[in-house]
């Protein structure tokens, strides 16, 4: 199979700083921030060559963006953006132009909903200079509003623009085909087995720097628990737990399940875990 191309342009750079936050940060950082992350993350898909329009912070005119990549023969286009308008604006859109690019900006924007959690500003079509001369299927991504307090805060989160670049890598696997393995694409996850009781659970956990993180989800809706998850975080019992976010999935720590009475235990031991055993406390409704 040839190799597969996708640019993936941060928008606005050196004298156009794009919009401008809430709290004065610029939107041309933003953009290259998560570009720089994207590119990062798909070094570790030989299958997808990634093109930055910029890797920093230049001024780049529109028509050369699309020129980049029509001359590359690329098979997609990503652009990186982020809103602004009013205070109250909110919500998440993908937008595309030309025909081609319709189910592109369909498929994908689900992946990028999932990773922002804010509201659903639909897939739109706008006559948008770097989609609509780009010849190859070409979306451009608003994740939120800088211009609203809330959006602007996650936004300018290292977390979130980690988690916003895990999705645009995910997404574009997804239109390639190309299967996205979480571990391969973190280097520093290995995956462990999680078990609760006898029941083997289909998602592993992973071990990252020695300690185990178990998939918040199944782990506490099988221990019956009573959770929540806010601004990122498993929150358990009104506690918030140490939350790492892994391809839009959160995970916890193994160990922070003990006290609320969850045995915990390794196999065939700690230095060398394989699987992660969680057992259910004695008494009903303990957790
Ligand atoms: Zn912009």
């Amino acid at each position: 199979m040839d190799e597969l191309t996708v640019v993936i342009d941060a928008g606005h750079g050196g004298k156009d700083t794009g919009a401008i936050s809430c709290t004065k940060k610029l939107e041309k950082d933003f953009n290259l921030s998560v570009a720089l992350k994207v590119a990062e993350r798909f070094k570790s898909i030989p299958e997808v060559k990634v093109i930055l329009t910029r890797s920093t912070d230049v001024f780049i005119k529109l028509t050369d963006r699309s020129k980049i990549a029509n001359e590359a023969k690329a098979d997609a286009f990503i652009s990186i953006h982020a809103n602004s308008f009013f205070k109250s604006s909110q919500g998440t859109q993908t937008y595309y132009t030309n025909v081609i690019s319709k189910d592109f900006a369909t498929m994908f924007h689900p992946y990028v909903l999932k990773a922002t959690c804010f509201k659903d500003g639909k897939v739109n079509k706008k006559s948008l200079s770097v989609t609509r001369k780009t010849k190859m299927p070409a979306i451009l991504l608003e994740p939120g509003f800088l211009s609203n307090p809330k959006e602007e805060a996650v936004l300018m989160t290292e977390e979130f623009q980690d988690t916003f670049a895990e999705a645009i890598v995910q997404g574009s696997c997804a239109f390639f085909g190309v299967t996205y393995n979480v571990s391969t694409a973190n280097p520093g996850l290995t995956p462990i087995t999680t078990v609760i009781g006898t029941e083997k659970l289909p998602d592993p956990g992973y071990i990252k720097e020695g300690i185990s993180w178990v998939p918040a989800r199944s782990v506490l809706t099988i221990l019956g628990a009573l959770w929540t998850f806010q601004d990122k975080q498993v929150v358990l019992s009104g506690t918030p737990l140490d939350t790492l976010l892994i391809d839009n999935t959160a995970y916890i720590k193994a160990r922070d399940l003990v006290p609320a009475g969850v045995g915990v235990f390794y196999e065939p031991s700690l230095e060398n875990a394989k699987a992660v055993l969680l057992y259910p406390p004695k008494q009903e409704g303990a957790i």
